[in-house]
């Protein structure tokens, strides 16, 4: 008997191990602590130990950069905003294509397709960088604040290039209009962990107004709060209607990382 439940518990550690052999992704929440600590909630996730990491202090922090990072988001905008820089000009290519949509736990996600991709060129008429579109989502109250005020919801719109640079074009959500493309992301997201590619619904986020953005050097707002990552706030909300925001929130409320410290950073205004 002591034998056989000694084989089991191999087995489940091989199977812990191969899960979490790339890169470990223990447990996190969005909570904040009131009186009693969450020790998974957003005050703590660099406090977060990686349970199937043998690694000695500090390896085995898998989200350290959420505390010990200068260069973190979301921010607070306070406006006026006295930098109005001549900055590049964003341009975006983006299109339709068959609807992935995902519930991660901690979001709802739509995947873009890896064959046909929408692009960001970001440059002038002499040079320009060019990133895939790899996925967008949602959050809840909006994370980036202006003067202290969020929006009922924001976009993230995440883009890469093929050596591993993150560009995320932020777009908040004000309250109006029914948005159509909205819908059919609301319509379709599973209410559980997992991935629903629908027959025949085609998403298409074209319509982004881009001439006017805040931006800055900021991070992933999710753990492992990884920085390096331009920001590029629109100044030009989208619109839902509160129906679609209280949908959204069916799924998840309260899913947004509170503003952080500047620690010296300025966001520029591409007027
Ligand atoms: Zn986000």
């Amino acid at each position: 008997m002591k034998n056989s439940k000694k084989i089991t518990t191999g087995i489940a550690l091989i199977v812990l191990m191969t899960a979490h052999s790339v890169f470990a992704n223990p447990h996190w929440t969005y909570e904040i602590d009131t009186d009693t600590a969450v020790l998974d909630g957003q005050n703590h996730w660099a406090e977060i130990i990686d349970p199937t990491s043998s690694a000695p202090i500090p390896l085995n922090y898998p989200y350290a950069e959420c505390g010990i990072g200068q260069k973190q988001s979301p921010i607070n905008i306070s406006t006026p905003l006295t930098n109005q820089a001549k900055l590049n000009d964003i341009i975006l290519n983006y299109h339709a294509n068959p609807l992935v949509v995902e519930n991660n736990g901690h979001t709802i996600k739509v995947n873009e397709s890896i064959t046909s991709p929408g692009k960001m060129y970001i440059g002038n008429s002499l040079s320009h960088d060019e990133y895939t579109l790899l996925q967008y989502h949602i959050h809840s109250p909006g994370e980036h604040t202006v003067n202290g005020l969020s929006y009922p919801m924001e976009i993230h719109f995440v883009h890469g290039t093929p050596d591993g640079k993150l560009a995320v074009i932020g777009v908040v959500v004000q309250p109006g209009a029914h948005n159509n493309e909205l819908q059919k992301i609301l319509d379709n997201a599973p209410t559980t962990v997992t991935t629903n590619s629908p027959e025949n619904v085609f998403i298409d986020p074209r319509g982004l107004d881009t001439s006017h953005y805040v931006s800055y050097a900021g991070s992933l707002t999710t753990p492992p709060c990884t920085e390096g990552v331009n920001w590029y706030v629109l100044t030009t909300p989208i619109e839902a209607s509160d129906a679609q925001v209280a949908s959204f929130q069916s799924f998840f409320t309260d899913n947004a990382r509170q503003t952080q410290n500047l620690n010296g950073r300025v966001a520029n205004l591409k007027k």
